[in-house]
């Protein structure tokens, strides 16, 4: 009847009838509420997808697609592994809203009550099972500053970045030039970056054109117009004004970190009158990341020193993937881990007070190994903290808090006259009251073993914590006793011996008989007093036995599943308590967090460091790098003992004179081993920049504000321009903003083009760098321009002023020995230009004929 109704009011829309229950309504509200979402409905023991979803769930899920009634295209996945499914959603790039069915299916009057219990978006995750430890995954929202911010594609103008992780609660902002977004973003990693959307609904150029993998999100542009963003963010920290958070009112930022902000409530339902409070209780202030604090590193520099992936891909062989083996004990330093190399730091003051406690971890193994052990018991407490916030904490995520805020006590006494980490003590000490009250709290309330992964059938308050809780397990507790004597009684009184008191799920309690005794039943059956033992009634017949119900097993089991019902209630309810306490103390677990992870990326650099001799590094203010015996971070790992240190000099000497040669052209044959030798130079530099021991016997490193870093192009097309076009954009980057305090890695420049052109242009390059007297190591097949340095006998007689600039330029070349007739590889760096018919010999080597290697020689 109701759906006939239902059916008849909806009237004519052109809809087929069977994909117009009042289900599909309810599907399809859900729906228009959820715009780009897909939207998982919950039907039973599935979460069904329909039209278009269920199609992209085939596809996506490889799911099986049905029709419902009417041809509608159906696709499902049971609930029980739903988190799976999720996962490769959320991976490919979609946004999934999970609408549940929030009443008992039983007790409906008519269409079961539904409702979107949460949104999951690629930058948004927060649940345990959809995020490796070690991944950041945070949301950026970017807008545009200028005349047409969002609109056209044309460069300059500045943009603002605003990005959070819902997970841990970070959050940061930072305003840069449009052409240094890219690499900013690269830094950040984001999962999903947020733009103001456009009228016409497609993607903005410019942020199309943005290199990022991130799955990129249309937002409603109010969100981000600075008053209603600035509005936004006051009221989420309740403060009447950003500028205690190093943010004017009026910082080009606030916009964008108003829209994410508002993006992050929604998808936690928190923007909802009903349902949120309108804050995120765990999402930290905005901290102004000011480009000054760090060492700039671009896309392309990262990905070229295989700083946080190879070029292949994945972090196995990258510097992140080595640091991270073995390094890190607890989850939140792997994450920092990944900040710190990306991040590294440009002031000397903050480094020096990193390399002082690794400096102690080295020196001290005790140290070391008493930091691990108190370090190993920390949870991960960054996102236990979110899902308090977003009331998705679990019992063992309490439980886990716990035991890490206990944690706390060790690792004071750790620190405890241990001069170096003495910054990080005092900031534990601020928090220490907190964590050892909520330690206590938590201890008190919760079991420590068998802690269950849900509520749903209680078991993690301790017996004795609440006298109400114990009233009702004991009562449950008692039944036990009191069937046994009931059961006893029975047999009494009807004397059959082998009479039974069961219980099972379905048919609640039972009298149980034999088939042979039932006859003596009757009498219990048609006495209708149940004072006087009667009142029977019949429950269930089986082949061999009869099963009976009296009035008084009746109330018993109405008792004993109410006793279970309020103690679970009860439980849930001491529950939310403790949370809420919990969450009172956001601000001390954050810190507590902090403390935890920086100290745990220290451990991680010290244990590096003594087990792979790394040495620190003496950091000094005038543009030099003087290393000897310097290896490469992960061949260092990978060949052992088969890996040649060498020695880099660049900008003075050991003593520093200012006008030692600041840029190396270095020449060799192909494999010697050019490659390795200045991507070592720029690693061992990034690494003294985060405060790190370097793989080096000796290292001196003036401090940078830049590393610079280019590959010559390859053949492979890239991002669809020409990569000798994407070669001299970097480079011409690269001459626009490389200054007397950068380091340039340049690798085979100019071999994206003909080898005139290619010639030209890097030796024009390589004169520009000398003349910026930035640090330079530069290496090329071109031998042609080993003739740029002095001593040479090209520059001799060369008069147009640019001989102080060839005198910034020296040459190095990797060695190569010719041996049994084989090429042996010596990986050694020395001074001077390598041999110009190197090539020649390498192909007699090869095998070619002698008339044709002659002729060659002579040409
Ligand atoms: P190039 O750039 O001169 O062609 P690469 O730097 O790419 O040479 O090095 C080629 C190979 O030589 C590397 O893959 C590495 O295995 C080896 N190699 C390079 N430098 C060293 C070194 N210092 N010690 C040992 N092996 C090295
Ligand atoms: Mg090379």
């Amino acid at each position: 009847m109701r759906y006939i109704a239902a059916m008849a009011s909806k009237g004519s829309k052109g809809q087929s009838s069977g994909a117009d229950t009042p289900a599909m309504r309810q599907y399809r509200g859900f729906k228009e509420a959820h715009p780009g979402c897909v939207l998982f409905f919950r039907m039973g023991d599935f979460y069904e997808m329909f039209f278009d979803d269920a199609e992209l769930a085939h596809r996506v899920l490889g799911v099986t697609l049905t029709r419902r009634t009417e041809g509608v295209p159906m696709a499902g996945v049971p609930y029980h592994s739903v988190e799976g499914y999720l996962r490769r959603m959320i991976q490919a790039g979609h946004r999934v809203a999970v609408c549940e069915q929030v009443e008992e299916a039983s007790q409906a009057k008519g269409v079961v009550k539904r409702d979107v219990t949460r949104v999951i978006t690629p930058g948004t995750l927060t649940d345990e099972t959809l995020l490796a430890d070690e991944q950041v995954n945070p949301c950026a929202a970017v807008v545009f500053h200028g005349s047409d911010s969002g609109g056209g594609s044309g460069g300059g103008g500045r943009a603002s970045l605003a990005w959070a992780e819902l997970s841990t609660g970070s959050f940061a902002v930072a305003t840069v030039e449009v052409d240094g977004l890219a690499d900013e973003l690269a830094r950040v990693g984001p999962g999903e970056l947020l733009y103001c959307e456009t009228a016409d609904g497609e993607v903005p150029p410019r942020v199309a054109e943005l290199p990022t993998g991130a799955a990129k999100t249309g937002r409603p542009g109010w969100q981000f117009r600075p008053a209603e963003a600035s509005e936004a963010l006051k009221k989420q920290y309740r403060v009447a004004s950003l500028a205690g958070f190093g943010l004017a009112d009026d910082d080009p930022a606030v916009g964008a970190a108003g829209g994410l902000l508002a993006y992050l409530l929604e998808t936690q339902k928190r923007d909802e009158p009903s349902g949120g409070d309108g804050v995120l209780p765990h999402l930290r202030p905005p901290r102004a990341v000011a480009q000054t604090q760090h060492l700039v590193i671009d896309r392309a520099s990262l990905a070229s020193l295989e700083v946080e992936s190879t070029l292949r891909g994945g972090d196995e062989g990258s510097l992140l993937g080595v640091f991270r083996r073995g390094g890190c004990v607890t989850a939140m330093g792997k994450r920092l881990l990944r900040e710190w190399l990306c991040y590294p730091l440009a002031e000397r003051g903050p480094i020096e007070a990193r390399q002082r406690v690794v400096r102690a971890l080295v020196d001290d193994r005790r140290f070391a190994e008493e930091l691990a052990e108190a370090l190993d018991a920390l949870h991960d407490v960054p996102r236990i903290t979110a899902r308090l916030a977003v009331d998705r904490a679990t019992p063992r995520d309490v439980v886990g808090l716990g035991r890490s805020a206990a944690a706390a006590e060790k690792l004071a006494e750790v620190l405890a006259d241990r001069p170096p980490t003495s910054a990080w003590a005092e900031r534990l000490d601020a928090v220490r009251g907190e964590l050892d009250d909520m330690a206590q709290r938590i201890a008190a309330a919760c079991k420590d073993e068998d802690v269950p992964a849900h509520l749903r059938d209680g078991g993690l308050i301790r017996d004795g914590f609440d006298a109400e809780l114990d009233e009702q397990r004991t009562l449950k507790r008692d039944a036990n006793r009191w069937l046994a004597g009931y059961q006893k009684k029975l047999i009494d009184r009807t004397g059959v011996a082998s009479l039974k008191v069961g219980f099972n799920k379905v048919f609640g309690y039972y009298i149980e008989v034999t088939a042979a005794n039932r006859v003596k039943m009757e009498d219990f059956l048609s006495d209708p007093d149940p004072e006087a033992g009667g009142g029977w009634a019949r429950k269930q017949t089986l082949k061999n036995a009869e099963r009976f119900i009296t009035p008084e097993l009746k109330e018993f089991e109405g008792n004993v599943l109410r006793a279970g019902e309020r103690a679970v209630a009860r439980e849930q309810s001491l529950f939310a308590e403790l949370c809420g306490s919990c969450r009172e103390q956001i601000a001390a677990l954050h810190g507590y967090a902090d403390v935890a992870a920086e100290l745990d990326v220290l451990l991680c650099f010290g244990r590096r460091a003594a087990r792979y001799r790394y040495v620190c590094p003496e950091l000094v203010d005038t543009p030099t790098l003087d290393f000897a015996g310097a290896r490469h971070p992960v061949l260092d790992e990978l060949l052992g003992d088969g890996l040649v240190p060498n020695d880099v000099v660049l900008g003075g000497a050991k003593d520093y004179e200012a006008d030692a040669p600041s840029l190396a052209l270095i020449t060799g044959p192909n494999m010697a081993g050019k490659s390795t030798y200045i991507r070592t130079a720029a690693l061992v530099t990034l690494l003294a920049h985060t405060g790190g021991f370097v793989p080096a016997e000796r290292a001196v490193v003036g401090l940078c504000d830049r590393i610079f870093t280019r590959v010559g192009a390859h053949d492979e097309l890239h991002a669809g321009r020409s990569t000798f076009m994407v070669e001299m954009t970097e480079t011409a980057n690269i001459c626009h903003h490389a200054t007397p305090g950068s380091l340039v890695i340049l690798d085979e420049i100019g071999r994206g083009t003909s080898t005139l052109d290619g010639l030209s242009l890097a030796w024009a390059i390589a004169e520009h760098l000398a003349g910026v007297g930035c640090r330079c190591l530069f290496a090329t097949h071109y031998h042609e321009l080993t003739s740029l340095a002095p001593g040479s006998d090209r520059t001799a007689d060369r008069d147009d002023g640019t001989s102080k600039t060839l005198a910034n330029i020296t040459n190095l070349n990797v060695t190569a020995r010719e041996w049994n007739d084989q090429i042996v590889f010596l990986h050694r760096v020395a001074a001077g230009a390598a041999d110009r018919s190197y090539g020649i010999q390498v192909a007699r080597l090869a095998g070619l004929p002698d008339p044709v290697v002659k002729r060659a020689q002579e040409l």
